[in-house]
């Protein structure tokens, strides 16, 4: 071991960035126990303003999750039964999910090498009478091919949905932020995230009065007003205590998103000879990648035994995703077989996302770098 490098790499540190913020966090949470209005309280209003200022559009609603902000953009646009939704097959199953539970059918499509953003040509290959809209993932924290991808949606008369789950902060080179760029988008706010509460809650973002007037129904039994119910909704609110952690971290989300950047640009410089593995591509499009994963192919090895190797190095990573949707249990009803999308079945056979986190150093990168080379020539 190199000295300075430290001896083991977490996959993230989220407890390191507590105790970093544990001052401005303390009040804030102090401040909703005290006024005590824990559902749908001031700071939920606070946040909402605050993020639809930072993606860029007049609307957001806070919610419960980023899958159900996925749900309810559909519910709210009116589609669900015989309706057709088209996603890429290398997401977190969530994606598809939402479209499951909104009535509608997911059609998967695949994605492209290199960046692993879904593939516009396949979209358009996958149009149908019935498709309704189209839904994005901006994968890893990179912006999927919005440029393609809208005037594809303008053309048929579709809704583009974003699923910016892993996107906080991203833009196109044009400078167009995630989640102004469709329809509406929906955001997560999961811990793991790049701007993550203390546990689950969501986010849709949107310039439509009207879609967003309809998801504060959606969220809230179908209420704005107590007690009188205009649709039937659901419970699936963003909690007060969330939304105050979540105006504490929004202060520091364009820092960590920079030393995420900067974080990558360390892999890069340290790995960029490193036979037996390619480097995450930036797409042309792609103004500011926001490196939720830092996410490499394994080329000429089996992808788990480096992961296993680099775990007995002390270096954490994890496969996102090891399973495409198409070829989940869940998903046998789709009726699609192994081939049916070779570029996410590449992906599930070779990525392996490295650690990556606002804190990390540079000595943590150097370790990573030096131990999967190591690994790979075990
Ligand atoms: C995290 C994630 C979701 C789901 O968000 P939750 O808040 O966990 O419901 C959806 N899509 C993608 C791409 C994600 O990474």
């Amino acid at each position: 071991m190199t000295a300075g490098h430290p001896s083991s790499v977490p996959f993230q540190d989220l407890p390191l960035q507590v105790r970093n913020l544990r001052t401005e966090l303390d009040p804030a949470i102090a401040e909703v126990l005290r006024h005590g209005q824990f559902i749908l309280g001031p700071e939920v209003t606070v946040f909402e303003q605050a993020w639809a200022g930072f993606c860029g559009t007049s609307q957001a609603v806070g919610v419960g999750s980023g899958t159900d902000a996925l749900q309810f953009i559909l519910r709210a646009l009116g589609i669900g039964a015989g309706d057709e939704v088209i996603t890429v097959a290398n997401s977190f199953i969530a994606t598809a999910e939402a479209i499951s539970y909104a009535g509608a059918k997911p059609v998967l499509v695949d994605c492209e090498p290199g960046h692993y953003l879904i593939d516009p040509a396949a979209v358009a290959a996958a149009i149908t009478p019935r498709t309704r809209a189209i839904m994005p993932v901006h994968l890893y924290g990179q912006p999927a091919n919005l440029p393609a991808l809208q005037s594809l949606a303008q053309k048929h008369g579709l809704a583009l949905i974003e699923d910016a789950a892993q996107a906080h902060g991203a833009t196109l080179a044009d400078g167009r932020t995630c989640g102004s760029l469709g329809t509406a988008a929906a955001f997560s706010f999961y811990p793991g995230k790049n701007l993550g509460a203390f546990g689950d809650g969501g986010a849709v973002t949107t310039n439509d009065e009207a879609l967003a007037r309809q998801l504060r129904l959606l969220r809230n039994w179908g209420a704005i007003v107590k007690y009188h119910h205009e649709i039937q909704g659901y419970n699936s609110r963003l909690d007060t205590i969330q939304a105050a952690v979540l105006n504490v971290k929004l202060r520091h989300l364009a820092t960590w998103n920079e030393r995420r950047r900067i974080a990558a640009g360390w892999y890069r410089a340290a790995l960029r000879d490193c036979p037996g593995i390619a480097l995450p591509a930036e797409a042309p499009w792609c103004g500011r990648h926001v490196y939720h994963l830092f996410v490499v192919r394994i080329v000429e090895r089996e992808r788990d035994l480096i992961a296993r190797a680099l775990a007995e190095r002390g270096v954490q990573t994890v496969v996102h995703y090891p399973i495409p949707i198409h070829l989940q249990k869940a998903y046998a009803g789709l009726r699609l077989g192994v081939g049916a999308f070779p570029c996410a079945e590449q992906a599930a056979r070779s990525v392996l996302s490295l650690p990556m986190f606002p804190e990390m150093t540079q000595d943590h990168v150097a370790a990573v770098a030096d131990r999967l080379r190591a690994a790979l020539a075990t």
